[in-house]
């Protein structure tokens, strides 16, 4: 892994990486794949260090945690949403004022037909071959923004529902409920 960090000059990334390490426990390739759709997602959106962005990632893997540490934009407070197709993209929009209900947003993916000029990225993304991060990073940091193709999105922006609390007539519990319903789903099974 050092040897890896060794390579990169780049002050802003490295500064990236030691911020994704602690948190999701080691460069990944993954990992590192959100770190660089992180910095495009920037770049194309121009959002600041601190400004609310809120993130769709279309992976449980590793891209997540990029988003979460470096974006802010985490599962607690409700900035990252997962939805997952099992595909390397993420969907990123800036906070819009309160009221407005869309957003132009950047979707930004993995292209694998890019990815076919680094052999081992391309072996590693395609699951073709066994390839260590230590192989696969390597190429990433070559390739940079070359691998990866985005496009302007809408978004629909979700206005905030009221919240209602309701003690679930069974357990006595407070839940947080949706509808008209009476009884908690732990209860209800659903
Ligand atoms: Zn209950």
């Amino acid at each position: 892994m050092d040897k890896i960090i060794k390579q990169i000059t780049d002050p802003e990334l490295i500064s990236k990486i030691e911020q994704v390490i602690p948190f999701h426990g080691y460069l990944s390739t993954g990992a590192f794949i959100g770190i660089q759709m992180f910095n495009i997602a920037k770049d194309v959106l121009g959002f600041h260090d601190g400004e609310r962005i809120y993130v769709t990632c279309e992976t449980h893997n590793c891209i997540p945690d990029a988003f979460q540490v470096l974006g802010s934009a985490t599962i607690g407070n409700k900035g990252m949403r997962i939805m997952d197709s099992g595909k390397m993209a993420v969907v990123v929009n800036k906070q819009v004022p309160m009221g407005v209900t869309s957003a132009r947003g950047i979707r930004i993916y993995l292209d694998p037909l890019k990815t076919e000029k680094y052999p081992k990225l391309h072996a590693w993304y395609l699951n073709t071959e066994k390839i260590p991060h230590e192989e696969a990073i390597p190429e990433l940091l070559k390739a940079g923004a070359d691998v990866y193709s985005h496009e302007a999105i809408d978004i629909t922006v979700p206005l905030k529902p009221a919240k209602y609390v309701k003690v679930c007539g069974k357990c006595g519990e407070c839940f947080v409920r949706h509808g008209e319903e009476v009884f908690c789903s732990t209860c209800t099974g659903t």
